[in-house]
């Protein structure tokens, strides 16, 4: 065990109202953190969805022309099954994201919008997991966890991009934390157990991927998965199954 594991992971700061997710693809947030999504709806929290692309390079068999209206139904079917209803999609290219001033700035004005006070992503680090050796993240995840950690703090600065209060979107600089989900240096957890069925459900949702994906039954795969994930780090979290965040305040 090392000294990181051994350290407990406090509670997420739940004293919010809004929040907005920000991921590159149809599906990190359902293999990402769902559990944690249904249980804020359930406080009562309001979550919207925001997707850089439709994930449209996602499955070798399909076409990206047919991909990308598929995997948007099956984001939506993912965002429902935990209490989202506002989803949306910029529309940048799937698999060449940029990293850079535009998407900065699509985010930005995404944030201004919707007025969160959380901003949760995934993992924008090079690797998934805390040592040598741990698996490559993706470019697409790279860049755009790390124009999340950026444009929360330009969509409060109202000489970074001026042009977005030309179209009538005002400075807010209200987000007090950017949650990375999926990190391999968490900080902070949030109990899995109550939104874990509809967590599972809502991964299921990406049904044509997951088949693409895997020989395995969607079912007993995506089953797997979640209950694996959340039990994970239970050991840092009083026993109790975990959808951790590595989480920048503001
Ligand atoms: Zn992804």
């Amino acid at each position: 065990m090392t000294d990181n594991e051994a350290t407990d992971l406090p509670e997420l700061p739940g004293d919010w109202q809004r929040a907005l997710a920000v991921v590159a693809h149809p599906d990190d947030l359902e293999y990402g953190c769902a559990a944690a999504v249904a249980s804020w709806t359930d406080a009562g929290k309001e979550v919207g969805y925001l997707l850089v692309t439709r994930g449209e390079a996602g499955i070798d068999t399909i076409a990206p022309d047919v991909c990308a209206p598929l995997r948007e139904r099956e984001q939506r079917a993912s965002a429902a099954a935990v209490g989202v209803t506002t989803v949306e999609f910029l529309d940048h290219r799937d698999g060449v994201i940029e990293y850079g001033t535009a998407l900065r700035r699509d985010i930005a004005a995404a944030i201004r919008r919707h007025r969160p006070e959380l901003v949760v992503t995934l993992n924008h680090r090079d690797g998934w997991g805390d040592g040598p050796g741990a698996p490559r993240n993706t470019p697409d995840h790279v860049a755009v966890g790390r124009a999340v950690l950026d444009a929360a703090s330009d969509a409060g600065n109202r000489w970074i991009f001026p042009e977005l209060a030309d179209q009538g979107l005002a400075p807010w600089d209200g987000v007090r934390w950017v949650a990375v989900a999926a990190s391999g240096f968490p900080t902070h957890a949030v109990d899995a157990g109550p939104g874990l069925e509809r967590a599972i459900e809502s991964l299921l949702c990406h049904r044509a991927y997951i088949e693409a994906l895997t020989d395995r039954k969607p079912e007993e795969y995506v089953r797997e998965f979640v209950t694996e994930t959340a039990t994970r780090s239970a050991a840092r979290f009083g026993g109790r199954p975990a959808v951790t965040f590595e989480v920048f305040p503001r």
